[in-house]
C-alpha cells in the first residue's frame, strides 16, 4: 500500500473543558483558552504553555501572533505559514512539557522545557522579549538533541 501523504488527521477541536495540554491540570477553558482568544500573558512562561497548548490544538493564529518578527520562521506569506502549524499539529502526538528553568527579565526572559511527543522528545531553550509590553517568542536554542 502506497502510504497515504495527504493530512488526514482531522482538525484538533478545542474542547472548553478538558485538562489543557500545558498540563496545569486546569480545564483549558481557565487556563490557555483566554490566551488563545486574545488575552495578553502576563509573563514569558504564561506565554511559553499558551504556545505549546496553541500547538498542541492547532491554535495557528496564536503561534503567528505571538512569534517576533525577528524569529527565523516569520514570513509575511501567513497562508502557507498556517498550513505548516496545522500540518505539524495535526501529525503530532502532544503528550507532555516540563519546565526546567525560567529565568525572567524586563525585556528578555528565557524559559527551558521539554516537550514529549509520541515519537521523541525535544529540549529548548526558548528566547522571549517584549515589545510594547507584549511578550513575544523570539526564537530557540536546543541544549541536548534528545531526538
Ligand atoms: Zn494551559
Amino acid at each position: 500500500m502506497i502510504k497515504n501523504l495527504c493530512y488526514d488527521t482531522p482538525m484538533k477541536k478545542p474542547s472548553p473543558n478538558t485538562p489543557c495540554p500545558c498540563g496545569s491540570g486546569t480545564k483549558y477553558k481557565k487556563c490557555c483558552q483566554p490566551y488563545h482568544r486574545g488575552a495578553r500573558p502576563a509573563d514569558a512562561l504564561v506565554l511559553m504553555k499558551s504556545r505549546y497548548s496553541a500547538y498542541a490544538l492547532g491554535q495557528s493564529r496564536y503561534i503567528i501572533a505571538t512569534t517576533h518578527l525577528d524569529n527565523p520562521d516569520y514570513t509575511e506569506d501567513t497562508t502557507t505559514w498556517l498550513a505548516e502549524i496545522e500540518a505539524f499539529s495535526g501529525q503530532t502526538e502532544f503528550r507532555r512539557l516540563e519546565i526546567f528553568e525560567f529565568v525572567d527579565g524586563d525585556e528578555e526572559a528565557f524559559v527551558t522545557f521539554r516537550a514529549t511527543f509520541g515519537d521523541g522528545a525535544m529540549v529548548e531553550q526558548s528566547r522571549f522579549v517584549r515589545e510594547g509590553g507584549k511578550w513575544l517568542y523570539h526564537s530557540g536554542e536546543f541544549p541536548e538533541n534528545s531526538g
